[in-house]
């Protein structure tokens, strides 16, 4: 049995957005690849007022990973 997954959604590998599968290009980065293994969720609306997206390096409102594997 692979992990369970907590959602649909895959994460980009490169700035970990979380994007739908029928997608095939990241809205944020441009990336084309992709992984199911991530862990945690945020939803960060205002980057500039967010502490996890600092820590994070998230410059762009949107939902992210916090972990990939
Ligand atoms: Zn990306």
């Amino acid at each position: 049995m692979p992990a369970a997954r907590r959602s649909n959604f895959k994460a980009c590998l490169k700035c970990k957005m979380l994007v739908e599968p029928e997608k095939e290009i990241c809205p944020n980065c441009g990336g084309r690849d992709f992984t199911y293994e991530w862990e945690g969720a945020v939803i960060i609306i205002d980057p500039s007022k967010s502490e996890i997206a600092k820590l994070l390096e998230i410059e762009k409102p949107g939902r992210y990973a916090i972990r990939i594997r």
